[in-house]
């Protein structure tokens, strides 16, 4: 059984998910909502959400049931009195402004009469647009409009606009939850494992699993940890040629800085001993966990290697010379 969205913003974001299911029982909700959070955290599911909480005939404890033909609609965007503005590729403008004024001004279309409005990005509004904001805001709407502002930053948007809102703060994913959700979401293990670590945002690390620059990064990093103890010599050589090799040396270095963010990651792990990434790292990283190296000198190199390519480094020199630190850090006991 899938896990209902309710649940997961309880473990998620304690605050905002007893704010709301406190207001939601007491039936004593704001009229508009600032939903503050960076990229990645559940703001616009939570803004879903919410919706769903005031629509839906079958709510249990505030929250919608998440499943009825209501819910699904809302979640889906396909809700006649639900509108959802986002300025994420261009700004919200004024006349999209007035023409949902005008919409949400005539009765409701749908059965329950409730009416929602979502300006996902709404940092990036006209400031013409925001004007009219304002005055829609201002005006007397009933209980049964509700606005909810999503925005990364609250020093973005006017303060008369916030000073109108009910503003809930959403902490930061921390890698454990972004790492339970891509396993949650039947990301790839390995991918799920290390991208988390990388990056903090469900979304990116799905298009980043599928990027060839990383698959190619983190392929060279599991053949690295196979072949580097025991062929070393060999290493060097097929880096260059079948993961480095291309014509696009913009491509290269991604691959290659992949590389090093996996293979980081990798000793990090190996240097505790142990790993919550899949099966086949945690075998790995017991075999390295007990050679007779240090692994702090190799993060160091690795690091240090990191830093060099984004200064745009010549990349055959530079992986060059960090097979030739990596032996000496092999070496020396
Ligand atoms: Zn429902």
């Amino acid at each position: 059984m899938t896990v209902k969205f309710a649940e997961r913003l309880a473990v998620q974001q304690p605050v905002v998910y007893q704010t709301l299911k406190h207001a939601l029982v007491q039936k004593k909700l704001a009229h508009a909502f600032l939903f503050v959070g960076q990229k990645g955290t559940p703001r616009l599911e939570t803004a879903l959400l919410l919706a769903q909480s005031l629509i839906c005939s079958h709510v249990h404890e505030g929250f919608a049931c998440e499943e009825c033909d209501e819910c699904r609609r809302v979640a889906e965007e396909n809700y006649a009195d639900l509108i959802v503005l986002d300025g994420a590729s261009k700004s919200i403008k004024k006349d999209e402004i007035l023409s949902l004024q005008e919409r949400f001004n005539k009765t409701g279309l749908e059965r329950s009469g409730q009416k929602v409005y979502i300006l996902n990005n709404a940092e990036n509004t006209t400031p013409e647009a925001l004007n009219s904001l304002l005055k829609f805001l201002e005006e007397p709407q009933g209980s049964d409009t509700l606005a909810i502002l999503i925005v990364e930053n609250q020093d973005r948007i006017l303060p008369t606009i916030v000073s109108r809102c009910q503003t809930l703060t959403f902490r930061p994913l921390t890698q454990r939850q972004i790492h339970q959700i891509a396993l949650e979401e039947q990301l790839d293990e390995t991918d799920g494992y290390l991208l988390s670590h990388l990056i903090r945002d469900v979304d990116q690390i799905k298009a980043t699993a599928e990027d060839e620059a990383y698959q190619n990064g983190m392929l060279m990093m599991r053949r690295f940890i196979r072949e580097f103890p025991v062929r070393e010599e060999e290493v060097l050589v097929w880096m260059q040629t079948e993961y480095l090799g291309s014509k696009d040396k913009e491509k290269d270095k991604r691959t290659f800085g992949y590389f090093l963010d996996c293979l980081l990651q990798f000793f990090r792990d190996a240097a505790v001993g142990h790993t919550e990434g899949p099966a086949w790292m945690a075998e790995e990283v017991v075999k390295w966990n007990q050679r007779p190296l240090q692994l702090d000198r190799l993060i160091i190199v690795l690091l240090e290697c990191r830093d060099k390519l984004s200064r745009s480094y010549n990349l055959p020199l530079l992986a060059d010379q960090l097979i030739y630190q990596m032996k000496e850090g092999m070496i020396h006991e």
